[in-house]
């Protein structure tokens, strides 16, 4: 859904949408179980420059909410993650910042986005402020046993029998070294 500039700035938008999976592409490691639903407010702020110069801002507030799934760092697993988060975010112009050092200083502080062209996509700010609202790395629980690296069997789930027959290389090294001592 485009937030074309244009038209805010004849009027506000209301908006309250639904995203099925698969509309919003959110990386091959995140998984969108069920609708993403957002609502709230798109409009234009005008920023007085000088005496002449107006720049257009677009503000966009709202939230998001929607069930997402990541795989655990260690054993693979899906492990499912709830999102709730409430956006307030100002985007400017692309280039109206160009050459503007005090500008930039004052602003320095808020978190401002550029737009290019006729507007901004909701659904591309919708994708990354979900990916800013999860964590980098999850794990299923905290003592995940993770995945043999022998044979790749969750070590959650089932024993296998090759951990005891893998030697670990540093004391492989060490046998080596005791061995030529020996003889
Ligand atoms: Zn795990
Ligand atoms: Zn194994």
């Amino acid at each position: 859904m485009l937030l074309d500039i244009n038209e805010l700035e004849l009027h506000p938008l209301d908006f309250e949408e639904k995203f099925q999976p698969d509309v919003i592409d959110f990386g091959a490691e995140v998984r969108q179980r069920g609708p993403l639903s957002t609502s709230g407010r798109a409009e234009v702020v005008e920023e007085h420059h000088g005496k002449h110069e107006v720049i257009k801002d677009l503000r966009l507030r709202g939230r998001l909410s929607a069930d997402l799934e990541l795989q655990c760092a260690r054993c693979l697993e899906p492990v499912p993650q709830h999102v709730d988060r409430d956006f307030d975010l100002l985007y400017r112009p692309l280039g109206a910042d160009a050459g503007r050092e005090e500008i930039s200083v004052t602003d320095a502080e808020a978190e401002i986005g550029y737009y290019q062209g006729e507007g901004i996509l909701l659904e591309d700010v919708l994708r990354e402020q979900v990916l800013l609202a999860l964590p980098l790395k999850i794990t299923c629980r905290g003592d995940c046993k993770g995945l043999c690296p022998q044979c790749g069997k969750n070590l959650n789930q089932e024993q296998c029998s090759c951990s005891t027959a893998v030697e670990d290389p540093r004391w492989a090294a060490l046998k080596d070294v005791r061995s030529r001592l020996e003889h």
